[in-house]
C-alpha cells in the first residue's frame, strides 16, 4: 500500500491563510489579538521555540510580548508578571515556555493564568472544559493539530479504534478526549509506559497517535494494514553524517511502517508545524471571546 503523506506544513498555512480573515474583522472593530510569550532562563531549545511562536505573531500581524526573565527570577515574580499580563486588556493569550527551571513550580504558575487567556490549555478549567466538551475552552496546541490534519484529509473518526500511545497532559490525554467528543465519535484507547502487549494492541487499532518520546519506537509490528498513524514525537538522534551530528526522526520508525498505512505524517513535516498555527488560532479565538 502506498500511504498519502500528511503535509502538515501545507495544513498549517492553511490554518493561518483561514485566520488572516478573521484578524482582519477584529482589527476592523478596534481589536488586534495580542499573545504574551514568557521565558525562564536561557533553555536554546527554549529561546528557539519562543522565537518561532513571535515570529508567527508577526506574519499574521498579531500583537506580541516576549518576555525573556533570568534563570534565577523567583516564582513570585513570575506569578506577579503572569498577574500584570492577566490585567493587561493588549494581552488576550499568555503562555510560558515549557520546561522552566526546576526551582519553578509549572502546575502552580499555570494556576495563575486567566483561564480566559490560557492559551495553551493547561489550566484546570480548560482541562475540564475539554472534557465536557465546551467549546469556549482551549485545548493543547499539539493535539489541536492532530485534529486539524485529520479533518483537512477527511480521515474517518467516527466508529474507528484509536490507540493514543502516551498519557500527558500536553498530548496523550487532550489528544484521546478530543477523539471520544462526540463530534468525533472514535472509540478510544489510552496507553503508556504500563501497558502490556502494546504492538498486539496497536494492531487493532485503526488510527494510531504516537506521544512517547521514544526514537522510532512504533515500527511494522504494531500496525495493521491500512491504519493512519500520526507522529507526534520530535527527538534528536546522533547522526555523524549531517553537519550539526544530529537528526530529527518522530516515534514512528517511518520507513518500517509506511508500506501498511494509509495515511502517516512524516517527521519533520507532519504534525510539528501545526502546533504553532493551533497556537495563533487559540489567541485569535481568546480575542473574540474576551472582545465580544
Ligand atoms: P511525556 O514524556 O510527557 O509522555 C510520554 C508518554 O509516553 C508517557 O505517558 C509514557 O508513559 C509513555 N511511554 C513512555 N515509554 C513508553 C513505552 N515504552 N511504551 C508505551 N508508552 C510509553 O512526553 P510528551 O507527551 O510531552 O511528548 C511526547 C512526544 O511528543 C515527544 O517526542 C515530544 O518531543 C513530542 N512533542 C511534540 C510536540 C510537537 O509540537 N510536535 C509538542 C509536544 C511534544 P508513562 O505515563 O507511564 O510514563
Amino acid at each position: 500500500m502506498t500511504p498519502v503523506l500528511i503535509d502538515g506544513k501545507h495544513v498549517a498555512a492553511c490554518v493561518r491563510e483561514k485566520l488572516l480573515a478573521e484578524i482582519a474583522e477584529l482589527k476592523s472593530r478596534g481589536h488586534v489579538p495580542g499573545l504574551a510569550v514568557v521565558l525562564v532562563g536561557n533553555d536554546p531549545a527554549s529561546q528557539v521555540y519562543v522565537g518561532s511562536k513571535v515570529k508567527a505573531c508577526a506574519e499574521l500581524g498579531l500583537y506580541s510580548q516576549k518576555w525573556e526573565l533570568p534563570a534565577e527570577t523567583t516564582q513570585e515574580e513570575l506569578v506577579d508578571l503572569i498577574h500584570k499580563l492577566n490585567a493587561d486588556d493588549r494581552i488576550h493569550g499568555i503562555l510560558v515556555q515549557s520546561p522552566p527551571p526546576s526551582h519553578i513550580d509549572e502546575e502552580a504558575v499555570v494556576l495563575n493564568i486567566a483561564p480566559e487567556k490560557d492559551v495553551d490549555g493547561f489550566h484546570p478549567v480548560n482541562v475540564a472544559k475539554l472534557v465536557l466538551e465546551d467549546a469556549t475552552g482551549f485545548v493543547p496546541c499539539t493535539p489541536l493539530g492532530c485534529m486539524e490534519l485529520l479533518k483537512a484529509y477527511g480521515i474517518e473518526t467516527a466508529g474507528k479504534h484509536a490507540v493514543v500511545i502516551g498519557r500527558s497532559m500536553i498530548v496523550g490525554k487532550p489528544m484521546a478526549n478530543l477523539l471520544v467528543a462526540k463530534n468525533a465519535n472514535a472509540t478510544v484507547t489510552i496507553a503508556h509506559s504500563r501497558t502490556k502487549n502494546l504492538p498486539e494492541l496497536c494492531r487493532t487499532a485503526d488510527i494510531i497517535v504516537a506521544a512517547v518520546g521514544r526514537p522510532e519506537m512504533v515500527n511494522a509490528e504494531y500496525v495493521k494494514e491500512g491504519a493512519v498513524v500520526l507522529d507526534v514525537g520530535i527527538n534528536r538522534i546522533e547522526d555523524a553524517s549531517r553537519p550539526r551530528g544530529y537528526r530529527i526522526v518522530g516515534d514512528v520508525d517511518f520507513d518500517s511502517v509506511k508500506d501498511k498505512c494509509s495515511f502517516i505524517t512524516p517527521v519533520p513535516g507532519g504534525v510539528g508545524p501545526m502546533t504553532i498555527a493551533m497556537l495563533m488560532a487559540n489567541t485569535v479565538k481568546a480575542c473574540r471571546q474576551q472582545v465580544g
